[in-house]
């Protein structure tokens, strides 16, 4: 199968662990990937809210490092910046795309954000669920800060995709009304099925969709169900959901592994397989599948 994940959290957690990229105990590692015929993942480096000014681009770099070191040393791991690259991958190599958890990384300077675009980052949540120096997450509501509006517009500039996954609605709509290009919502659910403040509504969906940007599906189980198990069959109820607000090309994979918990039935990314023959027999055409674990993902990164 293709797979094309627009978050993770595994960079952060071997960071934090030592663990291994290639292989361990994690939700995700190269190993289990080697039987995808093509594998686009997007690394994020979360910034805690902790973590703010020098601190902040310290913990990216060293995260980005760690990224680099592992692709020096294991030839299926290779950093991706552009289409090209994606398109050029063997089948069972991870394309690695780095992208940034919260846009304290940039440390409120947008000669940060322009390194940060040649250390290869290509999408960036503005905030974590806390406010930083570009605006407020949903647990601390509040618009673009002065930066933030410079921000937004040199991401479009230099194509840098911009994520409103733990944006607060806020910010959300103040970053829609000053932008024109496609907007991200890398790892978020429906809020009309689990009334999660980390979920979109059917219109934010809508605006997303109406932009050529993405939605990816997120296998928290708080963002899944608000009351009983969540499990494969949930996602698939999301994913109906935004299929009927006409998301056929905004549909993504965004499964935050490494992130969260995870449901009794996904057990990471070899879950990914069983995942997607769920969707085929409830009724989902191979087309249709194709596009949401990789095919608007891969056309949206062609495009950056
Ligand atoms: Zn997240």
């Amino acid at each position: 199968m293709r797979l094309f994940d627009l978050h993770c959290d595994t960079l952060g957690e071997c960071l934090r662990t030592g663990k291994s990229l290639v292989r361990s105990d994690l939700q995700l590692d190269l190993e289990r990937g080697r039987s995808f015929s093509r594998w686009a993942q997007c690394f994020a480096v979360w910034i805690p809210d902790e973590l703010r000014g020098e601190e902040a681009v310290r913990y990216f770099d060293d995260a980005a490092d760690l990224l680099e070191r592992e692709a020096a040393r294991c030839p299926q791991l290779c950093l991706i910046r552009s289409g090209a690259e994606l398109d050029s991958l063997e089948p069972g190599q991870c394309g690695a795309i780095l992208t940034v958890e919260s846009g304290a990384a940039v440390n409120g300077s947008l000669g940060e954000l322009r390194r940060l675009y040649g250390r290869g980052v290509r999408m960036m949540t503005l905030t974590w669920n806390g406010a930083n120096e570009i605006g407020g997450g949903v647990r601390e509501p509040g618009p673009l800060t002065a930066f933030g509006r410079e921000a937004v517009r040199e991401m479009e500039r230099l194509g840098m995709a911009i994520d409103l996954s733990h944006a607060s609605e806020r910010l959300f709509y103040d970053v829609a009304g000053r932008t024109r290009g496609p907007l991200v919502a890398s790892h978020s659910n429906a809020r009309s099925l689990c009334p999660h403040p980390r979920n979109l509504t059917d219109e934010q969906f809508c605006l997303i969709r109406d932009r050529g940007g993405l939605v990816g599906l997120n296998f928290a189980p708080g963002f899944l169900r608000s009351q009983g198990k969540a499990g494969q069959e949930d996602v698939w109820r999301h994913a109906e959901h935004f299929l009927s607000l006409g998301g056929e090309r905004t549909l993504a994979i965004g499964s935050d592994f490494d992130g969260t918990d995870l449901p009794e039935d996904i057990a990471g990314l070899g879950s990914m397989e069983a995942l997607r023959g769920l969707f085929l027999r409830r009724g989902c055409s191979e087309a249709l599948v194709n596009r949401i674990f990789f095919e608007n993902a891969q056309e949206f990164f062609h495009s950056l």
